[in-house]
């Protein structure tokens, strides 16, 4: 059984030195691949810089999310970064209106300016959503409208929405994904959406270093925990682990076009 953690942050791991065991501990785990996450200029080295060393093991997902908004953004260099090797999405980027609502003018023309670079560079994008669902799916509209590719155009991460606004993007083509947070008490309303996204449509993650999964909540989260999510996922569908494994495996390797990545 193979698990991919599609959605990781590797700034702490890059400024403690734990790179190489955080590796170790997922592959024991069985997670042969994590996407690692960018989203701002040093955020976004240090994906480039890890995707080099574990060339395979680790993706890259590059642009400029909501606090980057006072960023002057390069986007001829960011187009030159998201074509090099094992690069295979934009992001993380999006809405956040829970903690700076204030800032939602800038958030959007940010967050628009990453839907284009996603269209003109054909990478899907990793979507943050947070009490912002309508504005997030009224430029999902016109992303997905734009994109032009067979694949599916992008995915939302971390997803805390209910059963009903999951089938806005899911309508729009794009895919789920579901972090540790499924495994905790008070989150019924979101198992609810985990147990009838349809099984070509979602993938897991731990969002590491945060949210860890039960049995660690409140500690630092790691790709090897993705293994308590894919459980949790298959109790709450009512099927096994290796299914998990196996769609959602197949699932991030369709979004993430990981054939081309092989031949790039
Ligand atoms: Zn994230």
């Amino acid at each position: 059984m193979t698990l991919i953690d599609s959605h990781a942050h590797f700034d702490d791991f890059a400024k403690e030195g734990t790179i190489a065991d955080v590796l170790s501990r997922a592959q024991d785990a069985g997670v042969t691949t994590v996407v690692a996450i960018g989203g701002g200029v040093e955020a976004n080295r240090i994906v480039i810089d890890t995707v080099k060393k574990h060339p395979g093991h680790i993706l890259g997902a590059l642009g400029f999310d909501r606090y980057a908004i006072d960023t002057e953004v390069d986007v001829d260099r960011l187009r030159q970064q998201l074509s090099e090797p094992g690069v295979v999405a934009v992001g993380e980027t999006g809405l956040d209106y829970h903690y700076s609502a204030d800032t939602a003018d800038a958030q959007k023309t940010l967050f628009s300016k990453m839907l284009e670079v996603s269209v003109e560079c054909a990478l899907p994008v990793v979507v943050h959503s947070r009490e912002a669902d309508g504005d997030t799916c009224a430029l999902l509209r016109d992303h997905a409208s734009a994109w032009k590719n067979p694949g599916p155009p992008g995915v939302l991460h971390c997803f805390t929405g209910s059963a009903d606004f999951a089938e806005r993007p899911l309508e729009l083509g794009y895919m789920i994904s579901f972090s540790g947070i499924i495994t905790f008490k008070n989150a019924d309303e979101l198992r609810s959406a985990a147990r009838t996204v349809p099984d070509d449509r979602y993938l897991i993650e731990t969002d590491a270093p945060y949210l860890a999964p039960a049995p660690y909540r409140g500690k630092p989260n790691e790709p090897s925990y993705v293994a308590h999510v894919a459980a949790k996922m298959a109790e709450i569908r009512g099927v096994t682990v290796e299914d998990v494994a196996r769609v959602t495996t197949l699932n991030a390797r369709r979004l993430f076009g990981l054939k081309e990545v092989e031949e790039k």
